[in-house]
């Protein structure tokens, strides 16, 4: 017997989370397309508050939230008593599978689906089942085939990543009314800010219709604030309850929520993010497009390329990475022949599209 203290079992079943790199040996400043930061920043108007924010520093922080809350609900048009916070909405996924999930119980996601889901599910104790996917989207009879007695748990990223791909609200639905009430369904909506979609919801409707499904979003993308950890989930009033006890007692700390009111009250941020967004991704996918490149349709702030093998993959790495540009890898989510790219700024994007057409033709 080993005399060193050893952990539960279900720790050794993950491996540790890798996030988009962030350095490159011998370049000051590498261009960071890896993790889909918003292409602007921080708002100005969230420096300031948290740069304010520091001189009561001394003071704990608001733990149920309160102001941050009625922000969100102002902003969204939704019950402030409805919502939760957390440190990223990476915490609030995982409160709620650690609440709903746990052995003998089982946590449905899609092929290439958010990985958060299978790691803080395995370290839950629940068995994870990964569903078929039909052109790289969420395949919703896929999902239902899949359910047993034992399931506890849906999640699905709506737009997905690293795919980008989205499911239609009618197809949400349609998910919905088909899965026993008694699973809860999780619409991890990171990217929902970005989406232009008309057929798209990002999961609100469905919260409030019923007691079963609850939504996430995040200050990570488009309000530029993935430094600052901070996401919430809104949720049936039973749900959140649950929510209010298992999370820890100060989840969202004072510069992260003085951050997140500042960045939801800046004036056209919102739109003026996600409007960039649209018309730089539609230019750098006809780019890479003409480049002879297969870019998948996508809902969010990243577009996921096909390379076709994953030898070429790599190299078109390396090429990208020897120009001082970083994106995804995507092997881990099955889709080791793809790069993801995050949309940044219009010149960042030109570099991205010049450096793979040179891969693509030299
Ligand atoms: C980026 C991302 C998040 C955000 O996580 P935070 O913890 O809020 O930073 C959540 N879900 C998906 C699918 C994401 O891509």
């Amino acid at each position: 017997m080993s005399n060193a203290p050893a952990p539960r079992a279900a720790v050794f079943s993950v491996a540790p989370y890798v996030g988009g790199e962030s350095k490159l040996p011998g370049i000051a400043q590498p261009l960071k397309l890896s993790s889909n930061e918003g292409a602007f920043g921080p708002p100005p108007g969230a420096i300031r508050a948290m740069a304010d924010a520091a001189a009561t520093m001394h003071r704990y922080p608001d733990g149920g939230s309160v102001a941050l809350r009625q922000a969100i609900g102002d902003t969204f048009g939704l019950d402030p008593a409805r919502i939760v916070c957390g440190n990223g909405s990476d915490e609030i996924i995982t409160l709620l599978i650690q609440s709903y999930g746990g052995p003998g119980t089982e946590l449905i996601m899609s092929a290439h689906g958010f990985s958060i889901y299978e790691i803080a599910g395995k370290l839950a104790g629940c068995t994870v089942k990964k569903a078929m996917e039909t052109d790289l989207t969420t395949d919703v009879d896929a999902i239902l085939g899949l359910v047993t007695p034992q399931t506890t748990q849906v999640f699905i990223a709506n737009p997905n990543n690293p795919t980008g791909t989205m499911l239609k609200q009618a197809d949400m639905r349609c998910l919905r009314e088909h899965l026993r009430p008694d699973i809860l369904l999780v619409i991890d909506a990171a990217y929902a800010e970005y989406v232009e979609h008309p057929d798209y919801d990002p999961g609100t409707a469905l919260v409030e219709a019923g007691t079963n499904t609850v939504m996430t979003r995040t200050f990570s993308k488009i309000f530029g604030l993935g430094g600052a950890r901070l996401g919430w989930g809104y949720a049936p009033e039973a749900i959140v309850d649950v929510l209010n006890r298992v999370r820890p007692p100060f989840p969202v700390n004072a510069f992260a929520a003085a951050g997140g009111i500042a960045a939801l009250r800046e004036p056209g941020w919102l739109e003026q993010g996600r409007a960039h967004n649209t018309q730089a991704k539609r230019r750098l996918s006809e780019r890479l497009t003409q480049a002879g490149l297969r870019v998948y349709p996508s809902a969010a702030n990243f577009i996921l390329v096909d390379f076709t093998t994953s030898e070429r993959a790599i190299a078109a790495d390396e090429h990208l990475r020897g120009q001082g540009i970083i994106v995804r890898r995507v092997a881990s989510y099955g889709l080791p022949h793809c790069l993801r790219i995050t949309i940044g700024l219009d010149e960042e994007c030109a570099r991205v599209a010049a450096a793979l057409a040179e891969f693509c033709h030299g």
